[in-house]
Parts: structure tokens; sequence; C-alpha cells
């Protein structure tokens, strides 16, 4: 059961308490609605994967109550600053550099060393970032492969059972997703067009690369250099050789040192939310022992099983 809650102080209190407990609220944004979880909670993140039964783990979008609460997680340069005094709040995402003391779950930003920063102007939107007190991850909140929600009854439409909450805002007012601009290179770069249009970000930054749409929807799960550990990846291996570290799943009696488990209860949520960062640990174990590989066990393929092989295949492929 999902419910549907008002638009006034008790409603956004009751999502407010919901998210920080780790459940998922759908609320609206002045482009789509959301579905949010509590970016740190890496549980509730995997959470959102799974209630849109998303097949890959996109880097999720996360939203601030401010600017400087956004930029405690990132390094914003003076272009970051300069747009950020202009179009926030307001349908405007910048993808910087990761600080090292984020707190944002890795699997928010799916494993890279990037988060994508916004803070919304809808006044519900606000309202629960103020609240909750936490930065709120959140995508388009649609079932995967489903059009964008600009109402609550498109949210429940696909996701009713799956969360925990919707705020019912009636209609998002721009109904485009945000512009997403990539000011990680030397080069600020346009990933997605959207409510912002890129003249008027030119006209406050200069020079902007545009990547076309499809590109963009595909590049970052396709950066497979961002996401591969240094060693050979084992996919479906039913123990580690010695020149092997081990990402276990499931009872699988395999201990040590180079070996971590991704979920000894065979929890697919659990094997999800310590994904990025296994891999990470692995890498930096494997290459301190000088290993060459990271042998992986089989991990079913349905729910969020799908999106951990289809991460884990990128890893593995050849380089
Ligand atoms: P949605 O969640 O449906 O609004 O889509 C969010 C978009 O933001 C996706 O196209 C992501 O690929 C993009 N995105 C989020 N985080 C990053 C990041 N760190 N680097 C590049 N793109 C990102
Ligand atoms: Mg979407």
């Amino acid at each position: 059961m999902t419910l549907r809650l008002r638009d006034d102080a008790e409603g956004i209190a009751q999502a407010a308490s919901l998210l920080c407990n780790g459940q998922l609220v759908a609320f609206a944004t002045e482009t789509v609605y959301g579905l949010g979880a509590d970016a740190r909670n890496a549980q509730a993140v995997a959470a959102i994967y799974t209630a849109k039964g998303r097949p890959r783990f996109n880097p999720l979008i996360c939203h601030f109550a401010d600017g400087a609460e956004a930029f405690a997680h990132v390094t914003p340069d003076e272009r970051a600053a300069a747009l950020a005094a202009v179009f926030w709040p307001g349908p405007l995402t910048l993808v910087l550099p990761r600080r090292a003391d984020s707190t944002i779950a890795t699997l928010a930003g799916a494993g890279l060393p990037t988060v994508a920063v916004r803070v919304p102007a809808h006044e519900t939107a606000r309202a629960l970032l103020r609240a909750a007190g936490v930065p709120i991850a959140a995508p388009s909140a649609n079932g995967s492969g489903r059009l964008s929600p600009t109402t609550a009854s498109h949210v429940l439409a696909d996701l009713e059972g799956r969360i925990a909450a919707v705020i019912d805002s009636g209609a998002a007012r721009v109904g485009l997703e945000s512009t997403i601009l990539d000011l990680s290179g030397a080069r600020p770069r346009m990933l997605r067009p959207g409510g912002i249009a890129i003249e008027e970000l030119i006209a406050v930054i200069g020079d902007i690369e545009i990547i076309g749409a499809d590109e963009a929807v595909i590049a970052p799960g396709m950066m497979v250099s961002h996401y591969a550990p240094r060693q050979t990846v084992r996919l479906d291996a039913r123990a580690p050789t010695s020149s092997e570290a081990w990402l276990g799943f499931g009872p699988d009696g395999v201990t040590g040192a180079l070996m971590i488990n991704l979920s000894e209860a065979g929890d697919l949520t659990e094997a999800a939310a310590s994904l990025f960062d296994a891999l990470h640990a692995l890498e930096a174990r494997a290459t301190a022992q000088g290993l060459t590989g990271i042998a992986v066990a089989p991990i079913p393929c349905h729910g969020l099983g799908v999106a951990i092989n289809d991460r884990l295949a990128r890893a593995a492929a050849p380089r």
C-alpha cells in the first residue's frame, strides 16, 4: 500500500520521517515527480532501483535544500558557483567531482568519482528537503522505460505498492527534466537538455560541448573505464585461484582478507548496496597484494541481480 500524502505540513512531516527511516517517497519537483531516498543510505538507494525495475545502476541526481549543502559533497569551481548563483533553486543539475568526505552512498553515483547535484525550486521539494535534513537521491518516479510522471496519479500507476508514499502536489509545472551539465572536465558538456536552455548557460559560462541525447542517456552507464577495477574480473566463479581476490555472494564459505561477501544471506538489495564499495576495496587490496584478478561468485539474475550482473559484466569486459 502506498500512502497518498497531502501537500501540507503534516504530509511533509510524515514523508520526511519515512525518508529518514530508509523508505521511498515520491514528491513533486518543478520538472517531474521524483522518487526519493535518503542519499546517504545505500540500502534505501538500492531500493530505488528495485522499485523502478531499473536493469542498470544509472547514477542518480542528488537533491539538496540549498547550494551550500550541495557543495559540501562536491568540489565546485568558478563555473559551478556562477551557475548555481543564477539558476539555483531550479532545473539545472551539475555533475562535479565528489569530495572524499562526502556521505552520499557510492551506489547513488554508481561508483563514479562524480556526483550530480541539484537544488530544486518546487516548494514541496524544498520543504521536504528541509524537513528531512538529508540529501535526497531521486530519479524520475516512473517504472524503467516508462514516461516521466508529472502527476501523483502517474506515479501510482507505475509504483503503487512499491514505494511507501507519494506527496500529491498536483501537476508538475515544467514537465521537462533538469538540464544536466557536466563540469567535471576542462570543457563543460551538456549531458541532457532540459528545463534550462543551453543558451542561458552559455550566457553565464561561455562555451559548452553538446553531447547527443542518445549518447547522454547511455554515457554514464557506458563509462566502462571509470567502473572497471585494475584486475581482470572473472564471473560465475566457484572459488578464487591463488592470484585472485574473491567477491562472494550467499553462504559460500570463502573467507580471508582478500574476500568480500556482498551478502552472506543472499539478499540482492544488500548486495547492491555494497557492490561499488566492495569493488573499490577489493581492487585496493588486490593491488596491494599484487593479485591479478578478482573472481566473482554467481549472482542470481532476477530483481536487482539484473543490474548487479550488468555492472559486473562491464567490469569484466575486455578493455
Ligand atoms: P533520471 O534519474 O531519470 O532523472 O536521470 C538522471 C540522469 O542523470 C541520468 O541520465 C544519469 O545518467 C545522469 N547522471 C546522474 N549522475 C551522473 C554523474 N555522476 N555523471 C554523469 N551523469 C549523471
Ligand atoms: Mg527518468
